[in-house]
């Protein structure tokens, strides 16, 4: 149950999505951790304005056509994720033909079946990587995040990792994955390491990213080529850090 947040609260967006969060907490979903890591990500929401920048969308652009050229695209998510934007993972994974697999850092059965059940309640036909089913290893890995699917993220060309560490990007990355993250801490590992950085909340860029496949369903194979290789990672991320150091300058 969500508590009274006034509609008119200059902060009730994020208050909100905090409550979901607690929710998600109370019903298994979200670690204590998850909450802290959350706090990280607001910090940095604050520093873009809270808003989508132009250099997300470019991103989420070369993602979202990536993903719908990929032959085994696969979303993977964790608790935060799901708790947050469960419904929008189920439609963009639709669109673009990915499987979606559960993949987390502190991992117990309960957790990933209580994951699957929400899922499953907003849509999902199927869900990988849960209990016996996350029986390969992603090597040189030594968190729980290394056991995955052989289904699905162990056999994937295209993994969208909605907040990920920064071990298990590079690993994939190793084992020649294209890797499209989503993090609001640009400076992080994940964000250095990943091909593809949405600098964004995956409140927001979830929804825009399934619009954007409904626009790509029929877009031709040259301009979906154009949109996912014509991208460049790190000059979009040294776009987003000026942004915001031209944002904090202003206040001066
Ligand atoms: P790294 O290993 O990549 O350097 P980390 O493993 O220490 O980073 P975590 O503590 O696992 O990072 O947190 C995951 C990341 O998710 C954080 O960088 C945080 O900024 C980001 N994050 C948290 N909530 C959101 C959100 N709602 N939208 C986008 N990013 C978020
Ligand atoms: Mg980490």
């Amino acid at each position: 149950m969500l508590r009274n947040i006034p509609e008119n609260h200059p902060r009730a967006k994020s208050l909100q999505i905090r409550e979901l969060l607690v929710d998600g907490f109370r019903s298994g979903i979200v670690v204590e951790e998850g909450l802290i890591a959350h706090g990280r990500g607001e910090a940095f929401d604050y520093l873009i304005g809270e808003i989508s920048t132009e250099q997300a969308l470019k991103a989420m652009k070369s993602a979202v056509a990536l993903m719908i050229l990929a032959e085994r695209p696969v979303i993977s998510v964790n608790g935060n994720t799901t708790c947050l934007c469960a419904k929008e993972v189920v439609k963009l994974a639709e669109l673009t033909s990915a499987r979606i697999e559960v993949n987390l850092f502190y991992r117990t059965y309960e957790r990933e079946v209580a994951i699957e059940r929400l899922l499953k309640a907003n849509g999902a036909k199927e869900v990988y990587g849960v209990g016996s089913r996350a029986s390969a290893t992603i090597p040189e890995l030594m968190s729980d995040r290394r056991r995955v699917d052989p289904d699905g993220i162990y056999t994937a060309d295209v993994v969208l990792v909605p907040l990920e560490d920064g071990d298990r990007t590079e690993a994939l990355v190793k084992m020649k994955k294209k890797v499209i993250a989503i993090d609001l801490n640009l400076l992080s590992r994940t964000s250095q390491k990943a091909t593809v950085t949405i600098v964004d909340n995956v409140v927001r860029a979830m929804p825009k990213m399934v619009q954007l496949a409904k626009q790509y369903a029929h877009l031709q194979e040259s301009k979906l080529q154009k949109l996912a290789y014509g991208f460049d990672n790190t000059k979009n991320l040294e776009k987003s850090l000026q942004y915001i150091l031209k944002g904090l300058k202003s206040r001066d």
